[in-house]
Order: structure tokens, then C-alpha cells, then sequence
């Protein structure tokens, strides 16, 4: 196969929803449909045996969950899906955020009873920002829920996002019988006495093919009250209008929706076969000269993630690069465009479904794990030789603070190295007081567990020991002059109530422990832009 071939074959997505929703549920799907795993509750499984064998932190067997954004790589339908896993529950950290910033296109999955939920509308946020292709799963239709249509002006008006029904639901007797295809005017319908098996097939008869929804077969499968309801469905359906607009779904302004069951394969076919037609392989990727072409020769890609101690007995770390073009291979040079260093890849490793092997061939598209010398940060490029750089990752205002005490006093030296190392891996968000002010080190975090990491990794590469205590802080915001000159500190002391911080990269950041006093100073100071990103040095 050709590169170009490979590239094409590749599609890099997320799964964005609250907990609960069902996300382990519809992964372990995929990888049933995929073949990679022959039976369900198999991801629950491989986690917990994967985390016994490379644990990386105590931590984490302790605790069960995982704290790595894992990729799971797997063949379906002649693709070669790369899922980037985006930690939800307590292991929820800037990495969820970093995640998405390395995906092509997400899939939103939404619970039928509960609609848009406080997690599903950050990570939205995130895609929407880089206008990628969303994709809307509504699951657990088994259960009933709420109105289709409540729920489709839910997503609108909340992340104001347009939608496209796909797979509409048809009911009969008033329970959840199958969806109705819009674009490929189609029924797939459901039988209920296999609701719950495990196998891929079963639940879900093979599709049937009709003219449209007045098509007798369709009758057939519905009671009366159904047909009049997927009828009437249908006409509102038409009369709001347009068709399927493919511009506007792959700018992230439209999205395909879907309902379904997850854990009864219910629409799960309807879904994954448009899923494969429409999700679009690897684009271009901006870089400060340009759009990077996938396509291209050189090697180029970036560093979306850092994680420490993957293997114990290697202590060692791990950058995880999403490949934007041209190829790894196991022994070849790149270029570390920050700091113009080259080194060469001994061992690239790929990630297959939990497990990690040296890589044969990366692509456009792929993640690879690269041991890292201590160099990287995330955002960092790395190319073949070229000297661009691909757009920065931002970094997100932390939602948690917690200030850092030092215990020992005589391991000052280690203490500083170690706060100033994870900052810069980007474990945790670093905030100290300017030169010649007295102040705290506070830690800002999306998070609580990256604070367990700080503290557990201080301890463990470090030899510091550190307590956390509370702080009254809420809110952090970069703060910049909207005409864009510099900012003198000077002004803002007194001038805003809040704690005037530097991050690790000596941006300014205030601290607010109250949501109004953010609304004041942003009022009270039109000439200051309070920014919940920021990107750049
Ligand atoms: P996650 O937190 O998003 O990963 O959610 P899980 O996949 O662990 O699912 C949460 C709960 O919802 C579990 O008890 C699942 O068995 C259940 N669940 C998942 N999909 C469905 C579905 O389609 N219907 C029903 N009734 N329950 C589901």
C-alpha cells in the first residue's frame, strides 16, 4: 500500500461525553465490531490487567482508574482507527483537553435521558474551536428518554452547534424498535430478545431497504401509533429543512445525529457505517508556514502529551506524538524544532489496543510514543529536518488550586527543580509571585488527581516531600492588553482584585477566588483582555 493509500485508510477521533454516558460501553463496541476483542466487558478487563503490568503509579492500581490518555489503535471495515481515549470521572486533567487537539473529528456521546452535561459542553468547546467534524451518538434509547426533537434543540441552542438528524428512531409500542436511515433510506430494526448479548450481531437485523418511510415494508415492521409517529417525525424533520450539508459538517458547524443503545448494538451499525463514509481522514495542519500537507515526505508532527514512569522499572517518559506527515521508522533522526536539537529514534513505540509495541510504520494520523530525553513540552514539533512549528496546544484556565508547601526545607534545591520539571511536562499548572513580591506557590489544575500526581511524583523522582493545602482561589485568567502592548505589573496591583501570578512561561495570570471579582476587573478594565487560554510564550 502506498503512504497516501495508508493516509486515507486513517481516522484519528475522540469519544466527548460526560460520565456515565456510556463511553466504555460504545468503545468496547467498536472493538467487538472490530474484531479485536471477542468478548463484552473484555475493556474493563484488558484495562485493569494492562494497568497490573505497566502500572506507572501506584496510584493508579490503587484506585482502579486510568490516568493515561490511551490510544487504541485497531483495523475496522479496511480503516485503521486511532481512538484517543479522553479520561472523564476522577482521572479528568488538561490532558482531556490536550487530547483533542490531536484528533481529525469526535464523536459526542449523549445520554437520551440527560441530554448536553456539564462535561460534554467543555470538551465541545475544545473541537468547536478547532472546527473539527462532530458526530452526535444519542445512547441508552432502551430506556426511553426524552423527545428527539427536545433533545436536537438542546444540542443547538446549548453548544450552538447545527444538527442533522441521521438515524432517527422509530418506536412500536411505544418502545425503542430501530432507526430509520434519513440519508440512506433505510430501516434497520431491532429484535428485542437479544437485547444484552454480547455478540456484534443478533440485536440488530440486517438492514432493510425501502423507498422512503411510506414504503409498506416499513409499515409492516410498525404498529399504527409508530408508523403516524415516524410519519409525523419525518414531515417536521422535512419541513425544518435542508439537506445534509457536507461543507458545514466537516467545518464543525453540523452535526450528524444518531440514536442508538450501545449496549444492546442498537443503531450501532447505522452509526458506524456513516461514521466510516463520512469522518474524514488526516487534513492539512497549520503550521507558522503553512498548512503541513499529510501527504507530504518529511516526517513532521507534535507532542500532545508527556507521561512519566509508563514502565517502572525503566523510569522513564514517554511523549506522545500525533503524526501530521511522512513516516516513523524504528532508528530514524528527527528534529527537536525548539530547541534545534536532532535525535534519533531508537524506540518509537505504537499503541495497540492498551498495548505498546515498537512501530513498523507510523503515518499521518497515528500516535506514537517517543522516549523522552527530558526535552519535550507539550506543543513541542518535531520534523524531519524542516524548522516550522505546528500551532501551539493551548493551555486551559485550571477549574482547581491547591498551594504548595515544601516540608523540607533542605531539599530546596530538588524541590525547585522537581515543581519546575513537571510544570514544564505539563502535569500541573505552576503560579509564583513575580520577582521581589512575597507570595505562595499555588497549583492550578483541571483536575484534582494531577495534584495526587504532583505530589506522588515529588516524592517518588525527587525525594521532596510536599503538602497541599486549600486556597480560596476559583478562577485564573491570562491577562494581556487588548491594544496588544506589553503589560506592566504595575497596573494591575490594586487595580484588580485578585492575586497577580506569573505561569511557568512568565505569562500574567490573576487568580480570583470569586467569580465576581473576575466580572468587576473585566468591567472596570476594558483595556484588559482575561483570557481562559493561552497560548505562546
Ligand atoms: P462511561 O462512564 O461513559 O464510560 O459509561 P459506561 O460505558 O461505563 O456506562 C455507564 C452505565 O450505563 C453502565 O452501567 C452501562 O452498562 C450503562 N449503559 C451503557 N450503554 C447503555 C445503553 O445503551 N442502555 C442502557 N440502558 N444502559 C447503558
Amino acid at each position: 500500500m502506498t503512504p497516501q493509500h495508508e493516509i486515507r485508510r486513517r481516522r484519528t477521533f475522540a469519544i466527548i461525553s460526560h460520565p456515565d454516558a456510556g463511553k466504555t460501553t460504545l468503545t468496547e463496541k467498536l472493538l467487538l465490531y472490530g474484531g479485536v476483542i471477542q468478548l463484552a466487558g473484555a475493556v474493563k478487563a484488558k484495562r485493569g490487567r494492562a494497568s497490573a503490568v505497566s502500572d506507572w503509579m501506584e496510584m493508579e492500581r490503587e484506585r482502579g482508574i486510568s490516568i493515561t490518555t490511551s490510544v487504541l489503535a485497531f483495523p475496522y471495515r479496511g480503516l485503521q482507527m486511532n481512538l484517543l481515549d479522553t479520561p472523564g470521572h476522577a482521572d479528568f486533567s488538561e490532558d482531556t483537553y490536550r487530547t483533542l487537539h490531536a484528533v481529525d473529528g469526535a464523536v459526542m456521546l449523549l445520554d437520551c435521558a440527560k441530554g448536553v452535561e456539564a462535561q460534554t459542553k467543555k470538551l465541545f468547546r475544545v473541537c468547536r474551536q478547532r472546527a473539527i467534524p462532530i458526530f452526535t451518538f444519542v445512547n441508552k434509547m432502551d430506556r426511553g428518554g426524552r423527545d428527539p426533537f427536545d433533545l436536537i434543540g438542546e444540542v443547538e441552542s446549548v453548544l450552538g452547534i447545527g444538527v442533522f438528524p441521521v438515524a432517527w428512531p422509530v418506536f412500536r409500542g411505544g418502545t425503542f424498535r430501530g432507526v430509520y436511515h434519513r440519508l440512506k433510506r433505510r430501516v434497520y430494526l431491532f429484535d428485542a430478545a437479544h437485547a444484552g448479548s454480547s455478540a456484534t450481531s443478533g440485536a440488530e437485523r440486517p438492514p432493510v431497504e425501502v423507498t422512503g418511510i411510506d414504503d409498506p415494508l416499513v409499515r409492516e415492521e410498525l404498529d399504527e401509533a409508530g408508523f403516524d409517529r415516524l410519519r409525523h417525525d419525518a414531515e417536521l424533520l422535512e419541513a425544518a429543512g435542508d439537506g445534509f450539508d457536507e461543507e458545514r459538517y466537516l467545518a464543525g458547524e453540523l452535526s450528524p445525529m444518531f440514536f442508538g443503545s450501545a449496549i444492546n448494538n442498537f443503531g450501532l451499525e447505522a452509526f458506524l457505517e456513516t461514521f466510516c463514509e463520512l469522518m474524514p481522514p488526516p487534513r492539512a495542519r497549520p503550521s507558522d508556514q503553512g498548512p503541513v500537507d499529510p501527504a507530504g515526505a518529511e516526517f513532521s508532527g507534535f507532542v500532545f502529551k508527556i507521561q512519566a514512569n509508563m514502565d517502572r522499572a525503566h523510569r522513564d517518559r514517554v511523549a506522545f506524538v500525533r503524526i501530521c506527515s511522512g513516516q516513523v521508522t524504528r532508528g530514524m533522526k528527527v528534529h527537536h524544532v525548539r530547541s534545534g536539537r536532532d535525535l534519533r529514534l531508537m524506540s518509537p513505540t505504537q499503541f495497540l489496543a492498551g498495548e505498546r509495541s515498537v512501530v513498523e510504520g507510523g503515518f499521518a494520523g497515528d500516535v506514537v510514543g517517543i522516549p523522552d530525553p527530558g526535552l519535550f513540552e507539550i506543543g513541542d514539533t518535531l520534523t524531519g529536518g524542516s524548522r516550522f512549528a505546528f500551532e501551539p496546544i493551548p493551555s486551559f484556565a485550571p477549574e482547581h488550586f491547591s498551594r504548595l508547601v515544601m516540608l523540607d526545607p533542605l531539599r530546596r534545591k530538588q524541590f525547585a527543580r522537581g515543581v519546575e520539571q513537571l510544570a514544564q511536562e505539563g502535569t500541573v499548572q505552576l503560579y509564583r509571585p513575580p520577582a521581589g513580591r512575597a507570595g505562595d506557590l499555588v497549583l492550578g489544575a483541571l483536575g484534582q488527581l494531577q495534584f495526587e500526581v504532583v505530589r506522588y511524583r515529588l516524592e517518588s523522582e525527587y525525594g521532596v516531600e510536599v503538602r497541599l493545602e486549600p486556597t480560596a482561589y476559583q478562577l485564573a485568567r491570562w491577562v494581556t492588553r487588548a491594544d496588544g502592548a506589553p503589560l506592566e505589573l504595575d497596573d494591575l496591583y490594586g487595580a484588580v482584585e485578585g492575586m497577580v501570578v506569573l505561569d511557568i512561561r512568565d505569562r500574567v495570570v490573576v487568580l480570583f477566588d470569586r467569580e465576581w471579582a473576575l466580572r468587576t476587573a473585566e468591567r472596570l478594565h476594558p483595556e484588559l483582555v482575561f483570557g481562559e487560554t493561552a497560548t505562546g510564550v
